[in-house]
């Protein structure tokens, strides 16, 4: 009797103290969804990903709104993803990820900014480790090619998110879950210029996250998807999160 309860009072102090640390402000990992393929990650360090914020018709925030931001990682060139991210670079003083050749185009045609060049492989930058991954895709200003189109796995404060670029699915994103293990995947559905719900249904299947947020759809007319199509064909292996522009889910 005398043990139940005190392996009783053991026991309380102990889920309430963990449940008060997170209370108390446990590190987590925001991820805001800024509309179409814009996200903004806030851990350690403050994460832009593609931030097309002016011309976008359901963008959550303005350039303006960031004051101080650590790296802008893009996916590629098209200006739908390259967005606003000089503009932002130079007034938070953030660091532009890139494919090599699009990192040097952005600093021969842009004064007073900083870029790190990568060319599919891992790194490390400022404590965030970084995978840049092939995207099955093209990289132009609309007229010419630059670089090549990429998704990022970002490890920050020991979660792993995975922006997969607008991409078609490829049987490759086997090896991302093999390789790093996906907690949080941001995938396209909208169609036409990317994968659709049924693709990106399969490319839960192949990477195996966690958790997945749809991104790339109802933005313009080309791209109207029902979110809730994609989360149904998903079913109950992943834990679809749909956010509305401006929402941010937690980890
Ligand atoms: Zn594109």
């Amino acid at each position: 009797m005398s043990r139940i309860v005190s392996s009783e009072r053991v026991k309380f102090p102990k889920v309430n103290i963990s449940r008060w640390s997170v209370l108390e402000g446990e590190k987590m990992v925001g991820i805001r969804f800024l509309g179409h393929a814009a996200f903004e990650i806030k851990g350690s360090k403050r994460i832009l990903i593609d931030p097309f914020l002016t011309g976008n018709p359901k963008a959550a925030a303005k350039p303006e709104d960031f004051d101080k931001v650590d790296l802008i990682l893009i996916t590629h060139a098209h200006g739908d993803h390259l967005g606003d991210a000089v503009k932002i670079a130079k007034r938070a003083g953030a660091k532009i990820v890139a494919m090599y050749d699009i990192s040097t185009y952005l600093v021969e045609s842009n004064k007073g900014i900083t870029t790190i060049g990568m060319n599919y492989g891992p790194t490390e930058i400022d404590g965030v480790k970084i995978v840049q991954v092939p995207a099955w895709h093209s990289s132009s200003d609309g007229k010419t090619n630059i670089g090549n189109p990429c998704g990022y796995i970002i490890e920050i404060d020991g979660v792993k998110i995975y922006h997969a670029g607008d991409t078609y699915v490829f049987k490759d994103m086997e090896l991302f879950a093999e390789l790093y293990g996906i907690d949080v995947a941001l995938l396209p559905i909208g169609g036409h210029f990317t994968m659709g719900p049924k693709e990106a249904a399969k490319a839960v299947e192949l990477l195996k996250p966690k958790y997945v947020i749809p991104m790339h759809y109802n933005t313009f007319p080309p791209i109207a998807q029902n979110p809730e199509e994609f989360k149904e064909l998903v079913g109950d292996k992943t834990e679809v999160v749909i956010l509305n522009p401006g929402e941010t889910f937690e980890i």
